[in-house]
């Protein structure tokens, strides 16, 4: 099957790999030219474990083709997926425009009949907006059928999470145009649901909103913890051992971030309250997730005593999680800006990135940040950071505080190198 996918960020690029490499010829479209000349080229502009070498398989063995005419691939193409940016817009609905963007594209070249599929995650109503949006631009409705394929790839496991999905939602309005996004997955051994559009534009908000939750029970938990001087991660351990929890995303820290997940929560909850409905658990879900970087602080500087001069912190990891190089609503980074607002003095370091922040100081090695710092904060649990050599640590800080914002570090090992470990619900 030719498919066309608009959109080469994470999901377009990941989806384009996956879907050649189980036969399909793919034409990876995206607007921004300089990207699909890199793409072209052998360069994947984003970091993402396999996905190059599953480029450059299916570049090579004429599956996978990269190309910035929109218009022109969607044209060629019975099935068109749309992958492209929903962010945020200020009043937190998410921001349609680069949907509406392709939707108009599209309409300029249907010459023949297309499943269009929606894989971007877009708010309950979308596929109906999109229908009538395309029959305004004069669209005739036997000309297209639309499907919702939500996405659930996690960033640095995406390939994995794509050949293994724990599922994979369809919804559609006819069977047939469901069982026809169900088959170009023909090589994918999962679990299928078919449903209603609306109901898989729903699904996929409600799972983040759900993992949003989880994460935010945990950090209110270890706050529990905290006053009653218990371990976060022992609780957290043992609730986790119950089948019907799961250990999965009870991971107390410095919070939620990421391009998905702070978004979505905004968006469900903005899509709700137009049509009048109040959702009081992920109110708190975010209010959660928002004080807990002040709380973080707050840890810090009673370690550090009142006295801000020259006092050093270094920050180890800044994309919002491990393994990838996003950097879109990191909380690692937002605490960065906090302690540069508080007056001290950051020097920080990533495997990855180093986004310019006002005040921040990058160095190209771990061991550099750490020179003279009075604390570390561990903001992102890459390996390379945990498995540092903690000896070599202790001896170029000056002062021994760590504070470990992602509970991962073995407390009894590190006050055994003489640190002094500090965080939310560690006694
Ligand atoms: P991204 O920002 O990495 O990529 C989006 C791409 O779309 C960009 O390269 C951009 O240039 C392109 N684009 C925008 N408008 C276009 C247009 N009119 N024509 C052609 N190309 C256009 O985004 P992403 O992280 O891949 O996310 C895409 C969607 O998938 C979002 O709705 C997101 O919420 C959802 N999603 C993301 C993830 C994730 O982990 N990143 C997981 C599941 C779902």
């Amino acid at each position: 099957m030719n498919i066309c996918i608009v959109g080469a960020g994470y999901v377009g690029l990941t989806t384009a790999a996956v879907l050649a490499n189980i036969g399909h010829t793919v034409y990876c479209t995206d607007r921004d030219a300089t990207k699909i000349d890199k793409l072209k080229r052998g360069i994947v502009p984003i970091f993402e474990p396999g996905l190059t070498e599953m480029i450059a398989l299916n570049q090579a063995e004429g599956r996978l083709f990269f190309g910035a005419n929109v218009r022109r691939h969607m044209m060629n193409c019975p099935v068109v997926m749309i992958a492209v940016g929903t962010p945020s817009a200020k009043n937190g609905s998410a921001d349609m425009r680069f949907v509406r963007c392709v939707v108009k594209d599209l309409s300029l070249v249907i010459r023949s009949p297309k499943t269009i599929i929606m894989k971007s995650t877009v708010p309950p109503g979308t596929a109906d907006w999109i229908d009538t949006l395309l029959q305004e631009y004069g669209v005739s409705p036997d000309m297209f059928e639309l499907a919702s394929n939500p996405e659930f790839l996690r960033e640095g496991s995406a390939i994995e999470d794509t050949v293994h999905p724990d599922r994979i939602i369809i919804g559609a309005k006819k069977k047939e145009t469901a069982l026809m996004v169900k088959e170009l997955y023909h090589a994918i051994e999962t679990k299928f649901l078919l449903t209603g559009r609306m109901e898989a534009e729903l699904i996929k908000y409600a799972s983040n909103a759900f993992l949003a939750t989880k994460i935010s029970f945990i950090n209110e938990i270890s706050r529990v913890c905290d006053v009653f001087n218990a371990d976060i991660t022992e609780v957290a351990r043992g609730i986790g051992m119950d089948d019907r929890i799961g250990p999965k995303f009870l991971h107390a820290g410095l919070g939620y971030g990421g391009s998905c997940f702070p978004k979505d929560v905004n968006a469900l909850n903005y899509s709700a309250s137009s049509k009048e409905v109040e959702l009081e658990l992920l109110e708190a879900v975010m209010k959660i997730n928002r004080s807990q970087l002040e709380i973080y602080m707050n840890k810090l500087n009673h370690k550090l005593g009142k006295n801000r001069d020259h006092v050093r912190i270094a920050v180890w990891g800044a994309t919002f999680k491990e393994n990838t190089d996003d950097i879109r609503y990191s909380q690692a980074i937002a605490f960065m800006k906090k302690l540069t607002k508080q007056g001290y003095e950051v020097y920080a370091y990533d495997p990855l990135v180093s986004p310019p922040i006002p005040s921040v100081v990058w160095c190209s090695d771990k061991y550099k940040a750490v020179v003279q710092a009075d604390a570390l904060v561990i903001a992102t649990g890459w390996p390379e950071l945990i498995e540092a050599d903690w000896n070599r640590v202790k001896q170029l800080m000056k002062r021994n505080i760590v504070l470990d914002g992602r509970n991962c570090l073995d407390k009894k090992t590190m006050e055994a190198y003489g640190f002094e470990l500090a965080g939310v619900g560690r006694p």
